[in-house]
């Protein structure tokens, strides 16, 4: 029997392969979905401008990477483009003032991030002069790579397209780039978001100028621009802006998660990049629209990254797309469209699919900002309870990483994390394509959010303890190692002590000669028991006899009479024995000695 969920799934799955199939020249990843697409609402007007707000909160965690450190103080006054926090650590990225005022506040505030919770911010009472500073073009052409994308640290732009990533990092080449195909990823896959496609209809000039200086910086000799089939305007303004230049745009079949990079470089170049690689290492780098388009203004104008272009959409009463200084309050912006209509229940920061809902309406706009929904129980009405998976591997044909949703969703449900990390949990992009087409209703980008939560929580833990168990037991063996070197150096001054004092010719009752032999062989570490006795003996007889001599020539001198012959015997025999004594002693003294 067939099910509507059957026939649902036929349609989409219809949709895609139709659309596949009238794009020759593009290659189809696996699963995907075809999400209504809501852009029509917020493409009808002009990017428009709103007025500077009073204040601009500017969190200092906008993008991935370290936080910047902070180069300014409350009171401080700062032009427009000034310098506020400084990229500190490999990656990070600066942030700079996007109007001239006062420094008001350097504090902790609520930021527009899925936690809800507060973070450092640096507040600006704006002047409503909008002053700039100085600012320095750069003549790109004529510049050193390296310089160049060194300078970039300092712009403090990230990718755009909602990724935050540290755009210095991308170029940085250390000049060996392997790079051969740069690919701008303009395909805005999600439904409701369509701040890309405005740029391109707007400003396609000044977006090729800042594709051909990456390509530049990269020395990618190919350029690719692929773009959805649904944005045909931005297709025309795009081709037209690439005319006699060594760029190709690519019109793709509208798909979500068409936009995610790997699936862009799959359906353009039928490239798969593994999952343990980076698209760099077969020498593809991906860069998104908006982001080459600050890069442009920044090497040509001097000016950093202070605004973007958000999609204001959903239950609004004028949808359209600003151009917005970060910090903004999401109010003001709320405010230029018109206002959200009575029902709006709350505001999401992204869109449907990979979108979080934000903790109130002053939240400030940051540098991830691409897309605010008001959101009504109607467009998005709150999901059925989830029923029990009944095994259908829907998601699995949904999913573009080619996981195994549902044997991701068991482990993570069941805290089994090790066979979830085995089933390549840290692939899975949280598209929510899965979840899409669950017909249980399943929250299953959800259970993946835990499960990953979990798991990264408990690496660091265990990282934590292995990094405190090595320390422990590098201060153990430095430990002994002291105590050894403190009584081998015990030992050595005893024994140069204990020598010295042996010796002494008038302790030991040798001679010169003999005490020198001891002393040599002491001091040269040999062992004293090792003195061959035979030798030792023959030198204390022919001493005793030189005594004896000596001392019957002085008994002569003195007129009395000699001695005879028995009792000089008797005399050496009785120095003989001293100097025994005397060895054995001294023998023993070193042996203990060596035993201390
Ligand atoms: S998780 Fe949902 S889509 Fe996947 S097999 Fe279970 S019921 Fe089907
Ligand atoms: S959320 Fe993860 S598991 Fe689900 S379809 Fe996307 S990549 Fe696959």
């Amino acid at each position: 029997m067939t099910t509507l969920i059957d026939l649902a799934s036929n349609f989409i799955n219809g949709l895609t392969s139709n659309k596949l199939a009238s794009h020759k020249d593009v290659f189809a990843f696996n699963g995907g979905v075809h999400p209504f697409d809501h852009k029509a609402e917020s493409t009808s007007l002009p990017i428009g401008k709103i007025a500077i707000p009073e204040k601009l909160v500017l969190p200092l965690r906008q993008h991935v990477g370290h936080l910047p450190k902070v180069k300014v103080a409350i009171g401080d006054y700062v032009l427009k483009g000034q310098l506020l926090a400084e990229a500190e650590g490999t990656v990070s990225a600066a942030i700079h003032a996007p109007s001239s005022g006062t420094i008001s506040a350097i504090d902790e505030q609520i930021i527009p991030h899925p936690s809800g919770l507060p973070d450092s911010c640096i507040t600006i009472t704006t002047d409503g002069k909008d002053s700039w500073g100085p600012l320095h073009s750069t003549d790109w052409q004529n510049t050193d790579k390296k310089l160049l994308v060194d300078s970039l640290r300092s712009s403090g732009i990230v990718g755009l397209g909602g990724a935050t990533f540290p755009t210095h990092i991308k170029l940085r080449t250390n000049g060996k780039s392997n790079v051969h195909t740069l690919v701008i990823n303009a395909a805005e896959c999600e439904p409701y978001i369509t701040c890309d496609d405005m740029l391109m209809r707007e400003r396609a000039d000044e977006i090729i100028q800042g594709i051909q200086i990456v390509q530049y910086l990269l020395g990618a000799d190919k350029c690719l621009i692929g773009i959805e089939d649904n944005k045909p305007e931005a297709v025309s303004a795009m081709t037209a802006a690439c005319l006699n230049k060594n760029l190709l745009v690519k019109v793709v079949p509208t798909l979500y998660p068409s936009g995610d990079a790997r699936r862009l470089i799959h359906l353009l170049l039928d490239v798969e990049i593994p999952n343990n690689k980076r698209s760099t290492d077969v020498g593809i780098q991906v860069f998104n629209v908006a982001t080459v388009l600050a890069i442009y203004r920044y090497f040509v104008f001097g000016e950093p990254s202070i605004s973007r272009i958000v999609t204001v959409t959903g239950n609004i009463e004028k949808p359209q797309n600003f151009e917005v200084l970060f910090g903004t309050p999401l109010q003001s912006l709320i405010a230029a469209a018109g206002e959200a209509k009575q029902n709006t229940s709350h505001f999401i920061m992204g869109g449907p699919m990979m979108g979080f809902d934000l903790p109130n309406s002053q939240v400030p706009i940051t540098k991830a900002a691409n897309c605010i929904i008001a959101s009504t129980a109607d467009l998005f009405p709150a999901p059925p309870p989830a029923m029990p998976c009944i095994r259908c591997a829907r998601c699995a044909d949904a999913c573009p990483v080619n996981l195994q949703p549902q044997e991701l969703y068991w482990f993570s449900k069941s805290d089994n994390f090790e066979k979830a990390r085995d089933y390549h949990l840290f692939d899975c992009i949280e598209c929510g394509c899965c979840s899409y087409v669950c017909p249980s209703d399943i929250p299953l980008v959800q259970y993946y959010r835990y499960a990953k939560s979990e798991i990264i929580a408990s690496d660091k833990a265990k990282e934590a303890a292995d990094l405190a168990r090595e320390r422990n037991e590098f201060r153990l063996a430095r430990i002994e190692r002291e105590k050894l070197e403190r009584a081998q150096k015990h030992a050595e001054r005893a024994l140069a002590g204990k020598t010295e004092n042996k010796i002494q010719p008038e302790n030991t009752g040798m001679t010169t000669d003999a005490s020198q032999r001891t002393l040599t062989k002491e001091a040269s570490g040999a062992d004293v028991q090792t003195t061959t006795p035979a030798t030792d003996k023959q030198a204390a007889i022919a001493a005793a006899i030189e005594r004896a001599k000596a001392a019957k020539l002085a008994a002569a001198q003195a007129g009395m009479a000699p001695k005879n012959t028995e009792n000089l015997s008797v005399t050496i025999e009785s120095e003989i024995s001293k100097t025994d004594a005397i060895r054995e002693k001294v023998s023993m003294s070193n042996t203990s000695k060596l035993a201390d």
